[in-house]
């Protein structure tokens, strides 16, 4: 780690404690005004509606990027439309290279990801890892949705950490919120959801790789329900090493 890489740390540290004590839209007034460029990327679950949200409500100076993996559900790429007009918000898709789809394609089959966790990886970079780093080109701040609650690996989640492996500071501003707090949000504030939650998807990604899931199992439970890693995610926002592997 570098002395830059120390100094951003700590101040990462220092805006993570400020953010701790203010609600939603006082965390992301506060990242809004920080300077540089500020990325909020959506995957349209549910967390990430609230965020739009408040953006669009608000009329936060943050950019709005989701990753058009070109294999969403279609209720997905509808709520993408819906959320703009319903906000007056542009949400930019970032699309995977159709070279490096053909060369996936040729190399393991369209849907190879079945076939083994290095195949999924390999899919996930090339769909999401690779959009997604386009997508945070320039950007000093990058906003997710993550909640502690959602699985055990994400139990620890900080509302703000500096990524050394792509520069710029991760903000969480939903990590102490729980499910049903997000919902009330939701619904007290007539915000648009994916019709998937109601049919049993809490977390939706890819069609082919999401399942509905059965009462009692855990809310991640349906993403790539085949591997036996409890800690299986698509790499955006695992290790940094892990990452690099996923993108090559
Ligand atoms: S979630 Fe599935 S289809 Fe989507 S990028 Fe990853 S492996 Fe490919």
């Amino acid at each position: 780690m570098t002395v830059i890489d120390t100094i951003a740390e700590a101040e990462a540290k220092a805006l993570n404690d400020k953010l701790a004590g203010l609600d939603l839209a006082g965390r992301l007034s506060l990242v809004a005004g920080l300077g540089g460029r500020v990325v909020f990327t959506t995957s349209l679950g549910i967390e990430d509606q609230v965020i739009s949200a408040e953006i669009g409500t608000h009329r936060l100076p943050i950019d709005i990027a989701t990753l058009e993996t070109g294999r969403l559900f279609a209720e997905t790429l509808a709520l993408i439309d819906e959320t703009e007009a319903q906000y007056d918000i542009h949400i930019q898709r970032f699309t995977p290279e159709k070279a490096d789809i053909d060369a996936y394609a040729a190399k393991y089959g369209l849907n190879g990801f079945y076939e083994s966790v290095e195949a999924r990886h390999a899919c996930c970079g090339v769909r999401k890892l690779k959009p997604l780093a386009r997508a945070l080109e320039g950007a000093t701040i990058w906003i997710t949705g993550l909640r502690r609650g959602q699985s055990a690996n994400r139990a620890e989640t900080p509302f703000a950490e500096y990524d050394a492996e792509r520069h710029l500071v991760k903000v969480n501003p939903l990590a102490d919120w729980d499910i049903e707090a997000i919902k009330a949000f939701v619904s007290d504030n007539g915000v648009p959801v994916n019709p998937l939650h109601a049919r049993g998807y809490p977390s939706i990604g890819c069609e082919p790789c999401t399942r509905a899931i059965k009462p009692g199992e855990p809310e991640r439970a349906g993403r790539w329900w085949w591997e036996q890693d409890e800690t299986r995610e698509c790499g955006l926002h695992v290790a940094e090493e892990a990452s690099v592997v996923a993108a090559q």
